[in-house]
């Protein structure tokens, strides 16, 4: 067997700011494509790794050796060989390509749907638990820690599957169903895996842990900041989801304008009107037009300086009596993720997100006086459970997350989130890895403690760097450097 590829082709994610165009870029629909692709690359002596739908703003997904796209591995696959006293937790298994809004539809069908999701659903099952991607509710975790088995195309190119100890997967069974396969079931190998970043194999596929199908109501308010500060961390535990939007420069009264947004179980036979039924249309509507994206970027050019008041007006527009729905729309922020932008993300330990937040407001401040540069978007903070997978930005306890969203082509926008990843630091602020960020090898030691643990079991899966990238090398944190 040869798997097909093409040579040379430009890749690029989807926003366009990242861009390679690796010596092969490989689209496998098969287990064993897979496999041979690894191979190939193995006996090539060329870096190889796995793409999902190229929804990171940062470098993470980039190969220069063979990148390998994963969108034809996305079918539903049978949960094989679980454990008889598994118990009442349900499960999900699906190739690692299949998109968050495809595994919707298919759980959908059965009465089942993810506990939680992040604001969107283009992403791969794959792409998001690699990066630690996440939603906003205290008790709930990120998509890394739904995850209850891996299976991972490691450099040797076989096939491991990697599960806590106690998982899912009857090691008797699996001994007679898949006897090239190997089984660890160990807490230290799974928390390493799970978040990885391409770094450590292919996932094939993944077995996620699921819930009976629910429906949300969100309600979205304008606050303050001051009102949302003296009202935590009491609302986080009142509402299942709980986020807040804020504006970082205050308005004539002193007061930083907010929109909190909660999202809470509810009943779907509860009559409702249709308004209540959907997201406000002419958002949506307009969030789709290309010319919008043109034209906020005008005004931002035109008018800097009206950034601030512009922020209000946006956090005016999104408030909301009611949208109910099923979990997985309600959760889905709607068309504003069409909208062309970028952005970073870093999150701090929960404790310090009152000093996050005073950190944030004196930061834009600062370049706003001293280089006129603005948000041009919304900055939302979410609040996630913590995680014990080694390089989640969850790793260690509940967090505060920031996100700094900007319209492409924000004059000073890079310098600007540069400087919040910056001030965040010296708070153990973790930037998202699939987000633009500046992290280093020093500043990823320094703000993961199990580095080294995560790095020790790299090593097992990839003993020569086989799966090293631009963005390890950027980094500083290459296998190949051990
Ligand atoms: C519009 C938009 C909205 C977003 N909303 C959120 C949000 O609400 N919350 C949040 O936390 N983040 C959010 N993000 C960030 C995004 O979820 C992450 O960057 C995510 O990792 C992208 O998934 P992807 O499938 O596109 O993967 P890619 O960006 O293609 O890849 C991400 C990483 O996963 C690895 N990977 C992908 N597939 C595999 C595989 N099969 N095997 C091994 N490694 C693999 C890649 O090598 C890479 O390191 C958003 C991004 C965008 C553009």
């Amino acid at each position: 067997m040869s798997v097909a590829y093409s040579q040379r082709k430009r890749w690029h994610n989807h926003t366009g700011n990242q861009a390679v165009e690796p010596l092969r870029l490989y689209k496998p629909s098969t287990l064993a494509e897979l496999q041979e692709i690894v191979a190939t690359a193995v006996s090539d002596g060329v870096s190889v790794r796995a793409v999902g739908s190229g929804h990171s703003w940062s470098d993470v997904a980039l190969s220069e050796g063979y990148l390998v796209e994963t969108n034809n591995l996305g079918r539903p696959l049978e949960v094989d060989c679980l454990r008889g006293d598994w118990g009442a937790e349900p499960l999900e298994r699906v190739e690692a390509g299949m998109r968050i809004r495809a595994l919707n539809q298919v759980l959908d069908k059965k009465g089942r749907a993810l506990s939680q999701m992040g604001g969107y659903d283009a992403q791969t099952v794959a792409g998001v638990i690699s990066t630690s991607t996440h939603g906003s509710g205290i008790a709930l975790g990120a998509f890394p820690d739904f995850a209850r088995s891996i299976d991972l195309v490691a450099a040797d190119a076989r096939v491991h599957r990697i599960e806590r100890a106690g998982g899912p997967t009857d090691p008797d069974a699996f001994a007679r169903e898949h006897p090239e396969w190997e089984l660890h079931q160990d807490d230290d190998t799974f928390d390493a895996i799970a978040v990885s970043m391409g770094c450590t194999g292919v996932i094939y596929a993944v077995t996620l842990a699921v819930t009976d199908a629910y429906w949300l109501t969100e309600v979205r308010e304008l606050s303050t900041w001051t009102q949302v500060r003296a009202g935590l961390p009491a609302a986080l535990e009142g509402n299942r989801h709980y986020e807040v939007y804020i504006n970082p420069y205050p308005g004539d009264d002193g007061e930083h304008r907010c929109i909190v947004c909660r999202r809470n179980a509810a009943d779907p036979r509860r009559s409702r009107t249709l308004d209540r039924l959907r997201r406000h249309w002419w958002i949506e509507f307009l969030s789709r037009l290309k010319i919008i994206g043109l034209f906020g970027r005008l005004i931002d050019r035109v008018s800097p300086d009206g950034a601030p008041r512009r922020i209000d007006q946006m956090l005016s527009i999104l408030a909301d009596n009611e949208y109910s729905g099923p979990s997985y729309k309600v959760l889905n922020i709607g068309s504003a993720n069409l909208l062309p932008a970028y952005s970073s993300e870093i999150a701090v330990p929960f404790d310090r997100h009152r000093e996050a937040v005073d950190t944030l407001i004196a930061t834009a401040d600062r370049h706003r006086r001293l280089g006129r540069a603005y948000h041009t978007g919304l900055i939302s903070l979410r609040f996630v459970a913590g995680s014990s997978a080694y390089l989640s930005m969850m790793q260690g306890g509940d967090t505060m997350t920031i996100e700094l969203i900007l319209m492409t082509g924000t004059e000073g926008g890079l310098e600007l989130l540069a400087a919040h990843e910056e001030a965040l630091h010296v708070l153990g602020g973790r930037p998202h890895w699939g987000q633009v960020n500046w992290l280093t090898d020093e500043t990823v030691r320094e703000l993961y403690p199990r580095y080294d643990d995560w790095d020790a079991v790299r090593a097992r899966f990839d003993p020569e760097g086989r799966f090293d990238a631009p963005f390890t090398r950027r980094v500083g944190i290459p296998a190949a450097a051990r």
